[in-house]
């Protein structure tokens, strides 16, 4: 059978940035039986009259108007369409007006069980995927990915999750309190597969989860030599030894998110932790990790711009 994966862009547009949507490349390693294509729309666009036999979608909330207008549009031609990803998960029957089916959690196991369902000839609605089943099963198809000229960068993921909630935040509304990492040793194979040289990203929303999981990490990725970036939340910088053991590892940068540098701000968004006063040392060139500021930066926050200032 054929199956279509479509990532959605904002609307019917390419995007010179793109990259490799893991999400996508889940899905294909668990569909072995498909005969799989995949579109994705940052970097070509949906084909026109296309007609598999499912289309399966992974749609973000800005990316959910034109989603469902390519729904509708499969769904006229009688090609039944499921969602998942964030913006099903939130609001699934909003999702549902225009898919036959949404995955909501992860889509590990529900995807396997709609697919089960799918061949069989009965769709259930929805499909509840959680968000705490442990990651020792992680799988992905990259081939998918081949001739659709993304950005020079391999992303991996290792974990799930983040110990803090700030209210802004898909994340803790996603996955609660969970917080998951992949065995090492499936990890690491996965990095030794990826094109040497290559700058790798982790797309973990924190990579500081907890402490020996990250050291553990980090004693695994040095030895291969290997030049990476990823997201990660400022009390990392508060260990200076944590900070070296990330450039020794090879970490390159790492994308923090301030917010804001107004106290009163980050406590109104639960992120008081974040704060900047009495942790300038934080932000300063440490360890081969550098601040960047950009002119836009200064400002907007130049009724703040001490801290800023101290950050160079
Ligand atoms: S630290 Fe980052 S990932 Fe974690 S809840 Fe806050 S904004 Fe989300």
């Amino acid at each position: 059978m054929k199956l279509t994966l479509i990532r959605p862009n904002l609307g019917d547009y390419r995007s010179s940035d793109a990259m490799p949507p893991l999400a996508m490349g889940i899905l294909a390693a668990r569909a072995p039986d498909y005969d799989v294509a995949f579109y994705d729309e940052k970097a070509e666009p949906v084909p026109e009259g296309d007609e598999p036999d499912l289309v399966a979608m992974s749609v973000e909330t800005y990316t959910a108007r034109r989603a469902y207008v390519i729904a509708d549009g499969y769904r006229a031609r009688g090609v039944p369409v499921v969602m998942g990803g964030y913006h099903p998960t939130f609001l699934p029957y909003e999702a549902l007006e225009h898919a036959d089916a949404v995955v909501v959690g992860d889509a590990e196991g529900a995807w396997e069980r709609l697919l089960v369902d799918f061949e069989a000839g009965h769709l259930e609605r929805t499909y509840a995927g959680g968000n705490d089943a442990p990651l020792t099963d992680y799988r992905i198809d990259r081939s998918i990915y081949h001739g659709k000229h993304y950005a020079p960068v391999e992303l991996v993921q290792w974990g799930r999750g983040c110990r803090f909630s700030c209210d802004f935040c898909s994340i803790h509304s996603f996955y609660g309190a969970s917080l998951r990492v992949r065995p090492l040793d499936g990890l690491l194979t996965e990095i030794d597969s990826l094109p040497a040289g290559r700058l790798l990203f982790f797309v973990d929303d924190n990579l500081f989860g907890r402490k020996s999981d990250l050291l553990a990490l980090l004693d695994a990725l040095a030895p291969m030599k290997r030049r990476w970036s990823c997201q990660i939340s400022i009390d990392v910088a508060r260990d200076e030894s944590l900070l070296d053991r990330l450039a020794e590892a090879g970490c390159a940068f790492v994308l923090i998110g301030f917010e804001s540098l107004n106290p009163e701000s980050l406590e109104q968004m639960h992120k008081a932790w974040n704060s900047v006063s009495g942790h300038e040392g934080e932000h300063r060139a440490h360890g081969g990790l550098r601040a960047r500021v950009t002119p836009r930066d200064r400002e907007l926050q130049s009724a703040d711009s001490d801290p800023w200032v101290r950050a160079l």
